[in-house]
């Protein structure tokens, strides 16, 4: 929608008709924002919302069809074969132009278990409110996160402040393993801090479930850790499957390959955000990395290059910031294991305002 926006700006109604399908029940949200509204700390999915399909239609003259999936491109004919989740239709639908931002799938490892029901995903805002309607009916005790990624991690301070139980399993020693080790043990140390109950080196073998089929327990290499709830934080890969089914080009992140005007191997046809390759400016390499700060500015790139202007997204040089209770951290560039060679690391300790400043 960034992008939609963005060529709507230089292209009026007259000259340009837009339209967006999204498999889901909402599109322009903030997924950000889902982890607190699983706390309670945002009190309505509304609060998430940016603008709803009403605002598009009626101040942009764009189309947004929710509850519709893309299940076909046919770049030779331009049309898009679209079903229809509440009647069950299917139609084709023609384009000049094609934007894909199919954005990313989670990984659901194929374990014994890992379809019974209290086992979530976290990725878009439907798997939220499913989530939070469970708990909130539920009640469970215990909770056991697996993955250790920023969003495990924010899953798991969610259902600490919700006063549960929260155990979060993770195979390598240390949560976030995009950072330094030294910084990993700091988020450790974090989590703990406000409850969490941390199963570093474990690997997840499958999940128990009870005599109602609801999840009970996840099986690790250390053990069996009892659960009511589970939330799957194992990461992301790009969804990139329909535009490679139509002939465009995946790139070796396994995302869909762009040049820096946001162009994929296919004339008019354009991919931005999760699903779309960034090149890393320090090492130089093609990456899948699933961030909304990068999809934003992204989208915008496409949809002013898709309404004949002009604009470039050059890459990414690996900057993610988060905070983990009390913990903010960052990091940039490559990390010590990224980089593959690491001659001198230096740890400084500094403060982040004036000393004056209490
Ligand atoms: C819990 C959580 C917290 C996050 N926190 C942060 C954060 O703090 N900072 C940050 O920078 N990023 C964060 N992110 C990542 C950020 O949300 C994503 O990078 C961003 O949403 C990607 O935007 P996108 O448009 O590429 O994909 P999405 O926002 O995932 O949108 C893709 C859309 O495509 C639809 N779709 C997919 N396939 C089809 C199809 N075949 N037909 C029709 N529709 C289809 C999906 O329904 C979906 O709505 C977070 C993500 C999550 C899940």
């Amino acid at each position: 929608m960034s992008a939609a926006s963005q060529a709507r700006r230089r292209q009026g109604p007259e000259a340009l008709e837009i339209v967006a399908f999204d498999g889901g029940n909402f599109s322009s949200y903030s997924a950000c924002g889902i982890p607190y509204y699983v706390s309670g700390l945002v009190g309505d999915v509304e609060s998430l919302l940016v603008r709803t399909p009403e605002v598009f239609r009626e101040k942009y003259s764009i189309q947004v069809h929710l509850g519709h999936e893309v299940v076909e491109i046919d770049l030779d004919r331009g049309s898009l074969l679209v079903h229809d989740r509440a009647s069950d239709d299917r139609r084709w639908e023609g384009f000049d132009d094609l934007m894909v931002a199919t954005g990313a799938t989670p990984v659901r490892p194929a374990l014994p278990g890992v379809d019974a029901a209290g086992v979530f995903g976290v990725q878009t805002l439907d798997d939220g409110v499913e989530l939070r309607a469970y708990v909130t009916e539920r009640k469970p005790r215990r909770a056991v996160i697996v993955g250790g990624g920023y969003i495990g991690l924010e899953m798991a301070e969610a259902l600490c402040a919700l006063g549960v139980e929260t155990h979060l399993v993770e195979a390598a020693n240390q949560p976030m393993n995009t950072l330094d080790p030294d910084m990993g043990a700091l988020v450790a140390g974090a989590l703990q801090d406000f409850g969490t109950i941390l199963h570093l080196g474990h690997e997840v073998a499958g999940f128990q479930t009870g005599p109602d089929g609801r999840v009970s327990g996840v099986v690790t290499s250390g053990g069996a850790v009892a659960a009511e709830v589970v939330v799957l934080g194992l990461g992301v890969t790009p969804n990139a499957p329909l535009a490679a089914a139509a002939g465009i080009t995946v790139g070796p992140s396994g995302a869909v390959a762009v040049d820096q005007r946001m162009r994929t191997s296919h004339p008019g046809v354009w991919a931005a955000g999760d699903c779309a390759e960034k090149r890393h400016r320090v090492s130089g390499r093609p990456v899948a990395v699933a961030l909304g700060t990068h999809a934003n500015k992204e989208g915008r790139v496409a949809g002013i290059n898709l309404g004949g202007g002009y604009a470039t997204f050059p890459g990414v040089i690996g900057t993610a910031v988060t905070k983990v209770g009390a913990l903010e951290v960052a990091r940039t560039g490559l990390g010590e294991a990224e980089a593959g060679f690491v001659t001198d690391a230096v740890v400084s300790e500094s403060t982040t305002r004036a000393g004056y400043v209490s």
